[in-house]
């Protein structure tokens, strides 16, 4: 028995000794390797970056599907003299419980109603709201309280309409363009006090604005703006209303933009409860919506990206994105964590994948990279570790490129 066991032994350490792994870190795509084939792209390959079913979440994979943060900040307006919007005692209060709705509400995302039989699947929308402080009257604050007789008011019909106009954001904006600022108008009294005009819930959003009426004036709880307000963010986002063709979503459908079903056509039937639609519902968003928000995020350069907390460069050594299956990467990614390509399974990279300061690629003996015109960088200034493309005496950790591929901020 005693010399099974010292065998048994000798063989672990034999074996163990066959096994030491090498190391070679891969820096830049000029660095020469056996390991390392440069290919010609497969014939007819089409490039898969844009398409929004490529970045819709998929929670099977949470370190590289995780929530985004949009910062926003609020601006409440009113006349100078006279009481037409919340103040600061009642408006933070309104809109705090106005915003967790709506994040509530893209957390809960509905299954579509149109088109009647679909299996569309549904998914969470993988964005929330976080408040920034900007400078106000009462110092450092999330919420601005102006009083403007020129400029506080909001009309989206009529010869007096200035829903489009920019004086108010250009005046009070702040952070443009890395918060989105969200203003807060009553319709003008003028209209609300008028037999002819119904003030609505309503709003637009223009570049990394949204402005909302209703809020005050029509003295509902603020639960009842949410949707209104996940509306325009949504705009901002990338979304088109979607009861249009041409929204660049095959899963949604046209439609009448029917508010509710009226038993009457064309509001017979199913309708729709998109959140791009105008209906009482706006609790629906498809993969592809929710896919091209994403998508929007993950474009270096994009408006929506700069409006994102950058959580891509926090880098995170407590858990590693770990492949142990053969996966392909078919849009950009932001990580945070490790890759490690375990043995025998193989990465498809098709974009671009952002990797945080001191983070890298682990290519296990027997595993293989595949690049396809993939761009491997850090998007916050700092350096990466590059990959660590390991082999044994009888295994081998392989990369190929295909087509233009770069890497670059790999720490000397
Ligand atoms: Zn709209």
């Amino acid at each position: 028995m005693k010399i099974f066991w010292t065998f048994l032994l000798g063989l672990m350490l034999l074996t163990s000794c066959n096994n030491k792994i090498q190391s070679l870190r891969i820096n830049n795509l000029a660095q020469a390797s056996d390991d390392i084939a440069t290919l010609d792209l497969p014939k007819g390959y089409e490039a898969s970056c844009r398409e929004p079913l490529n970045y819709a979440p998929n929670l099977e994979y949470p370190l590289e599907f995780y929530k985004q943060q949009v910062r926003i900040n609020v601006h409440y307006m009113d006349a100078e003299k006279g009481k037409y919007n919340f103040d600061r005692a009642e408006g933070e209060l309104y809109f705090d419980q106005m915003m967790e709705n709506a994040i509530m509400r893209l957390e809960v995302n509905e299954k579509m109603r149109l088109p009647e039989g679909n299996e569309t699947p549904v998914l969470p929308a993988n964005y929330t709201y976080v408040l920034r402080d900007m400078d106000t009257d009462i110092g450092r604050s999330p919420y601005a309280f102006h009083k403007d007789d020129d400029l506080f008011w909001f009309l989206s019909k009529g010869k007096n309409r200035n829903n489009s106009r920019k004086e108010v954001l250009t005046k009070y904006q702040q952070d443009e363009g890395s918060v989105l600022n969200v203003f807060i108008q009553p319709t003008h009294p003028d209209s609300v006090a008028s037999k002819t005009y119904t003030a609505d819930i309503t709003g637009i959003a223009m570049g990394t604005y949204v402005k909302i009426a209703g809020v005050y004036e029509l003295g509902l709880p603020a639960w009842q703006h949410a949707t209104n307000l996940n509306h325009e963010i949504a705009h901002v986002l990338g979304l088109s209303h979607s009861w249009y063709r041409n929204d660049g979503c095959d899963d949604t459908p046209p439609n009448s933009n029917c508010w509710r079903s009226t038993g009457r056509p064309p509001c017979e039937g199913l309708t729709s409860n998109n959140m791009m639609d105008y209906n009482s519902s706006q609790m629906a968003l498809t993969p592809c919506q929710i896919g091209k928000m994403h998508r929007n995020m993950h474009k270096l350069g994009s408006k929506q990206r700069k409006l994102l907390v950058p959580q891509w460069c926090e880098s995170d050594d407590s858990q590693s994105i770990v492949i142990d299956s053969d996966r392909q990467w078919l849009g950009a990614k932001d990580l945070k964590n490790d890759v490690i390509v375990k043995s025998g399974n193989s990465l498809e990279i098709h974009c671009r994948v952002s990797m945080a300061i001191g983070r890298k690629i682990i290519v296990e003996p027997g595993a293989t990279l595949r690049l396809f015109n993939a761009q491997l960088h850090n998007d916050c200034g700092d350096t990466w570790k590059g990959i660590d493309l390991q082999s044994t005496k009888k295994r081998r950790g392989k990369i190929e490129m295909f087509g233009n591929c770069s890497i670059d901020n790999v720490e000397e």
